[in-house]
């Protein structure tokens, strides 16, 4: 070691360096060097003095270029033109014997960022450390920005996810409601009622050997309606997680959220833990529900990202849901991963700090956790033992008595009178399940346009229940709603609105100032003969 300890006697940590020389002297070469080594630095270096041994030289990483102006064979410019070819940022000091000022502008606007005379090294550590900080700037901004570019494009995947989701629920609505309705025709075919006064009018028996074909339909049409179950699962569970939009709280169950979290996060956690849940009796929470996956799904993921692969039977993420003593509800998502060092605890919350390599993490998820939470009226702490796991807990307010949990109508009890129904829905299979579902207990009319229902309406016809898509080509139910409500109020009242999900910023804004029911897409045939049951009765 040739270096002196610096000037106040302390023997400092010696600083890598990397440099790369552009510089045909060896004599000036090692007094560079000498003069960097003398001021602390840990030197690697290569020296060039050609264009294509410069090309070759930078397939390597380095920190620094330091140049000389001109030498027989290349220059300082011939090198700047060099680096901006291939594109890499390193700062670029050109060090030289006289060089005229006309000269040195020159080589600045080419894209060096200083320029010292040989016989004024002094100045060399202070622009040095300069450099590399500024490189240091730029390249974390470079880095932020690609990252961000990610999560513009995560933002774009969910917009295009809920778009799907959507798409798949009219289709999905009629899978299901007709799944139930063979079911149903089934159980009547196979099980004819011959008991009670009735039994002298009951249809005859069902021959032996058509019984026992119907029963070996009912498994198979058991397993395409749990099958179509879970697909209208995935499709709710999507439709949580992408809507990009909106932050409207209500009361929400947040054992039903993590349980959708941990169905969309499963991909990743398979491989790496099995998961408990120990749910507590909790109260719903004032939340908002998407706001709340992503909260969830966010601390799911990382949990299971910081479990190696290989080993689930062995490793655990504990999902725990309790009420707190003041009444708040507390989920806590447990990990036996990683664990936090005590050294990064302060910063994971950070916006871009992440340990996970490209492409795996953004480092924006906690700190968008934190946000939302602090934005509920919540909170978020963790507790981390290294190689031990971690705990994330979210504390959230209870929703109270003034925002009662939205359940689904009741079965009908006693019998409803015949009522009128009308369905206006673009969808025409949607029109048709309906009729099928109500068809034996009312009577069904469906209409593709809610122009015709207007016009319908408007010349004197009356129905006890309209149901209405909100969005549709040419007139929406929104806009047959209005009419409505000019022309034949009582009708506008018996409206029922039927949604996918996916609101514009229209249709929320419309549901929240009508007090009409609402009932999502899909629906099965229980619900909406209840709804309606209660409708008419
Ligand atoms: P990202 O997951 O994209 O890195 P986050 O903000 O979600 O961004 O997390 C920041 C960092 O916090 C992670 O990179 C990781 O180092 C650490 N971290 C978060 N959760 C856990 C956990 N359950 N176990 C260990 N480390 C974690």
């Amino acid at each position: 070691m040739s270096g002196k300890p610096p000037a106040d006697g302390k023997t400092a940590e010696r600083r890598p360096l990397r440099l790369l020389m552009v510089e045909d002297d060896p004599n000036d070469e090692a007094l560079v060097l000498r003069h960097l080594r003398q001021n602390g630095y840990d030197v690697t270096h290569l020296r060039v003095d050609t264009g294509p041994a410069m090309r070759t030289a930078l397939g390597q990483p380095w920190d620094l270029v330091l140049s000389d102006f001109s030498m027989p064979t290349f220059s300082a410019t011939a090198a700047l033109a060099v680096l901006k070819e291939v594109e890499i940022d390193i700062p670029f000091i050109i060090v030289s014997g006289t060089i005229s000022e006309e000269n040195a502008v020159d080589s600045m606007r080419a894209g060096a960022q200083d320029f010292l005379p040989k016989d004024k090294l002094a100045r060399l550590v202070p622009a040095i450390e300069r450099e590399l900080r500024e490189a240091a700037i730029r390249g974390e901004r470079r880095k932020m920005q690609e990252r961000l570019f990610v999560s513009d494009r995560m933002v774009s995947m969910g917009t295009l996810a809920a778009g799907v989701a959507h798409e798949i629920n009219n289709p999905l609505a009629a899978l299901v409601a007709n799944l139930d309705l063979v079911a149903l025709s089934l159980a009547a075919l196979s099980k004819p009622n011959v008991v009670g006064p009735a039994a002298a009018t009951a249809r005859p028996a069902v021959p032996e050997a058509l019984e026992s074909r119907l029963r070996e339909i009912e498994e198979p049409l058991s397993d395409a309606r749990e099958a179509a179950d879970r697909v209208r699962q995935i499709v709710r569970d999507v439709r949580v997680f992408s809507r990009v939009e909106g932050s409207e709280r209500r009361a929400v169950d947040v054992r039903r959220i993590l349980d959708s979290s941990v169905r969309i996060a499963w991909n990743e956690i398979r491989n790496r833990a099995r998961v408990t849940k120990s749910y507590g009796e909790v109260p719903a929470v004032l939340g908002n529900e998407s706001r709340l996956g992503q909260v969830f799904l966010n601390l799911i993921v990382n949990a299971a990202q910081a479990i190696a692969e290989g080993n689930p039977a062995g490793n655990e993420i504990e999902i725990t849901t309790a009420r707190a003593g003041d009444g708040r509800v507390v989920v806590d998502v447990r990990d036996t991963g990683s664990g936090i060092p005590a050294a990064l605890r302060g910063k994971i919350f950070d916006a871009f700090f992440t340990t996970k390599p490209e492409g795996v993490g953004t480092g924006l998820g906690l700190s968008i956790c934190h946000r939302l939470i602090t934005e509920m009226g919540g909170a978020i702490s963790v507790d981390s033992e290294e190689g031990k796991g971690s705990r994330f807990r979210v504390t959230l307010q209870a929703a109270g008595l003034e925002a009662p949990i939205h359940t689904p109508p009741l079965v009908p009890m006693g019998a409803a009178r015949r009522g009128r129904i009308l369905v206006v829905d673009d969808e025409a299979i949607l029109g048709a399940v309906v009729r099928r579902m109500l068809g034996t207990q009312h009577e069904v009319s469906t209409l593709t346009s809610a122009r015709e229902a207007a016009e319908r309406i408007g010349g004197g016809e009356r129905y006890d229940v309209i149901f209405t898509d909100l969005v549709m080509p040419d007139m929406t139910g929104m806009d047959l709603h209005a009419d409505l409500a000019r022309r034949a109020p009582d009708q506008a009242e018996r409206m029922v609105f039927m949604s996918g999900g996916a609101f514009s910023a229209r249709s929320r804004d419309f549901l929240s100032q009508v007090p009409n029911p609402r009932i999502s897409k899909p629906f099965d045939a229980g619900t909406l003969a209840a709804l309606v049951h209660n409708l008419i009765r």
